[in-house]
């Protein structure tokens, strides 16, 4: 399993649901059934797929995925081209990972 130096989430609240970060960044960034955007960890970068949509995983502030080192400046183009300025990346945090539920 890679190491992660950040983690992101974002703020279900605040998504357009445009799908700009899913198209940037698609190892990271899903669309959710309801229309707005969730994070997730791929199988291939973690070694199991997690999607922090709510149902699998918790979503918002408690929903945070680890982020791939080579995924880094994509994930964080993301949140400069999310207009819903929601795209929230964060150090990564043990407390955090262990309360997250996933
Ligand atoms: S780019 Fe931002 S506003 Fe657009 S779908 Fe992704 S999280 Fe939502």
């Amino acid at each position: 399993m890679a190491d992660a130096s950040l983690m992101v989430w974002i703020d279900q609240d605040l998504c357009t649901g445009d799908g700009i970060c899913e198209e940037i960044a698609p190892d990271v960034f899903v669309g959710r059934d309801d229309g707005l955007w969730v994070v997730k960890e791929t199988a291939g970068n973690w070694g199991v797929e997690i999607v922090f949509d709510g149902v699998q995983a918790p979503d918002g502030s408690r929903g945070v995925a680890r982020v791939p080192e080579d995924q880094i400046d994509i994930v964080v183009e993301s949140a400069e081209e999310c207009p819903g300025e929601c795209i929230m990346i964060e150090p990564f945090d043990q407390e955090t990972f262990d309360k997250r539920g996933a």
